[in-house]
């Protein structure tokens, strides 16, 4: 049977993993911009950013999350040494892409993260939505499986294409490590940032009170932090926020 062959999407997928939720990915990654539309933009936020690579995974180059493409690398390697046949024929149809679901004004793809990816076989892509998958990508999807990844053949809306790394996944990625969110740098904006703009004026600094990390507040921060001795990365981490007072 042709690796391209459709057969319906098998029963029993995704076992043990769920798709990852936004709020997940908001809280622990940041949001990589600060609007989306239907086509790719790129990602703004410079402490996300500072995640994003572009490297070879096996058969294709792929621009994505760290942690993600590392895992990737791995499960390419899985699938070359068990069907050989199949890692020679995948192909990528785009890893990050910062913008909303398809059909959706509301939920951000996990693209936007660079923690999903689409493949193709010789080369073609499977069709979203019609309950059909590739025969290739149904004999991949438990390689997958076993390293956190969940098959989009199990959205609502069949994606057989589309493989994610799990909200189990990401969630162990940051067990233990402060949360990225927790951090402010350039492109934050919101109640957080208005305290440490409220903190630099108190102590002397001029900022527009708007609550938006712009290049101002960067360039507030790195003073404040040469002045305190701080590492200057004009990046509020916990260091810089314990020394404004404000953790
Ligand atoms: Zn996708």
């Amino acid at each position: 049977m042709a690796l391209t062959t459709l057969v319906r999407v098998p029963d029993g997928i995704n076992p043990g993993v769920r798709p990852a939720r936004q709020a997940t990915m908001l809280q622990l990654l940041g949001s990589p911009r600060h609007t989306y539309g239907r086509d790719c933009q790129p990602v703004t936020n410079a402490n996300f950013k500072a995640h994003i690579v572009t490297r070879p995974v096996g058969p294709f180059r792929v621009t994505g999350f760290d942690k993600a493409v590392e895992s990737l690398t791995v499960v390419m390697t899985e699938i070359k040494a068990e069907r050989p046949e199949i890692h020679e024929a995948l192909g990528s149809a785009g890893m990050l892409c910062a913008r909303f679901v398809r059909g959706s004004e509301v939920s951000i793809s996990n693209h936007s993260w660079g923690t999903a990816v689409d493949l193709t076989l010789d080369g073609s892509l499977d069709q979203r939505g019609d309950g059909f998958c590739q025969q290739g990508l149904a004999e991949i999807a438990p390689i997958f499986n076993r390293h956190g990844w969940f098959w989009g053949a199990g959205f609502r809306t069949e994606d057989a294409m589309h493989f994610e790394v799990a909200d189990e996944t990401i969630r162990q990625w940051f067990s233990g490590e402060p949360a990225i969110a927790e951090i402010l740098s350039m492109g934050d904006r919101g109640p957080e940032v208005l305290s440490v703009q409220q903190k630099l004026n108190a102590l002397g600094f001029t900022l527009v009170l708007d609550g938006m990390f712009g290049r101002g507040t960067m360039a507030q921060v790195m003073a404040f932090q040469r002045a305190k001795a701080l590492t200057v990365d004009g990046v509020v981490g916990r260091k810089t926020a314990a020394a404004l007072g404000l953790a």
